[in-house]
């Protein structure tokens, strides 16, 4: 059973078709890797299926709920997060306070029927329990401006998690960082299979090949193939259209 489903999903920008018939699906734990050159629509499917680009024909489904019409705070609601290439980090605030809000966001009214001392408590557990599992316990003081790059999408990533998500999108997570930071990424990522299924897009050919499950090989908006590291390695055609070999 797929958690996850995309059919047919079509956009156009003018005369450019940027994904034409897209069908992708996620299964419950899997990380899905989707990878293709420059251009080949990646960025497209990404702001398509968390909303911010009206799909011209298709349909997106999460855990049976179709998410198509809907707009991407709702999509959120119903268990889609994503992680910008741009983080969306409050610079000013403290990791702490960061995370306090999304947590606080994320619980909405769920803690009203609690005593304010009880909630703030609940509140705080939850901050700490996500600085935790993205390695920034350490950093909590610290306005999140003034952290170095990997941290600041370490941060990145605990925050689209504090929404409790079924799906989550990461778009390049690895961007702009330097081979340490990438190692930490991809543990990172490792461990989130436990607590969400991802639809991962990198450039980073050693991460994916090491963390997805699945890749799908993106070119001209349409999927060229889908297999595991094995298969996408040795078939021909990726070799020649991506992989310059
Ligand atoms: P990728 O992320 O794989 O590099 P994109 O999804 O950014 O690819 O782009 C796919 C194609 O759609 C490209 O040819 C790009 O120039 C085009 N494109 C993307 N966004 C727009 C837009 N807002 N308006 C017009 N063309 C766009
Ligand atoms: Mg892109």
């Amino acid at each position: 059973m797929s958690l996850f489903v995309t059919e047919g999903l079509v956009k156009r920008f003018g005369g450019l078709l940027a994904t034409d018939q897209v069908d992708l699906t996620v299964a419950p734990g899997e990380i899905h890797a989707l990878i293709g050159p420059n251009g080949a629509g990646k960025s497209t499917l990404v702001n398509l299926v968390s909303g911010l680009l009206p799909a011209d024909a298709g349909r997106i489904v999460l855990d049976g709920v179709d998410l198509t019409a809907l707009a991407p705070h709702m999509r959120v609601r119903h268990g889609l997060a994503r992680c910008f290439q741009i983080t969306s980090v409050f610079r000013n605030d403290s990791v702490r306070d960061n995370l306090l809000l999304a947590v606080q966001a994320q619980a909405g009214t769920s803690f009203r029927c609690l005593r304010r001392r009880e909630a703030e408590t609940a509140l705080m557990d939850g901050a700490l329990a996500l600085a935790d599992k993205v390695g920034l316990a350490d950093v909590l003081d610290r306005p999140a401006g003034t952290l170095p790059h990997g941290m600041q999408k370490k941060l990145d990533v605990a925050l689209a998690l504090a929404a409790r998500p079924k799906l989550l999108l990461l778009d390049e997570p690895m961007a702009g960082m330097g081979p340490e930071d990438s190692l930490q990424m991809v543990a990172l990522i490792d461990r989130l299979r436990r607590d969400t299924a991802i639809l991962l897009i990198e450039h980073d050919m050693d991460a994916v090949f090491q963390l997805a499950d699945r890749i799908s090989v993106l070119v001209y908006g349409r999927v060229l193939t889908s297999g595991d590291a094995a298969h996408v390695k040795g078939h021909p055609e990726v070799q020649s259209v991506y992989l310059g070999t």
